[in-house]
């Protein structure tokens, strides 16, 4: 493993790895609370930083086929969700490239 570089998000309100406080993304690439992961609630952002992924898998989601890739906290190793690759079904091509964060594995960092 090489070094690891961890970015750092401008800004306020940010979502954080709950176990190890690294940024992961902001209120400002959430695109919606309406999701449900693993765990429970799970929000879709535009994009995150500071996590890496696992290998392309086919899911069968409520939603249809999906390629996705799990997605981990690149400091503490955590599983936080999954990324979406590609959608099968047209109505749920917005997905693609974005990520799923489950709300269980996050902490809010300068919400003030
Ligand atoms: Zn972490």
């Amino acid at each position: 493993m090489g070094k690891i570089i961890i970015e750092y998000l401008e800004g306020k309100k940010i979502y954080a790895c709950k176990r190890c406080n690294v940024h992961l993304s902001n209120q400002d690439y959430l695109t919606s609370k309406q999701f449900t992961g693993k765990s429970g609630t799970a929000f879709l952002f535009e994009k995150g930083v500071n996590y890496q992924t696992g290998k392309p898998e086919e899911k069968m989601l409520r939603t249809g086929l999906h390629t996705t890739q799990e997605i981990k906290c690149i400091k503490c190793s955590n599983y936080l969700g999954w990324k979406y690759l590609h959608a099968y079904e047209q109505s749920e091509k917005y997905k693609e490239g974005k990520i799923i964060l489950e709300t269980l594995f996050l902490t809010k960092i300068k919400w003030y």
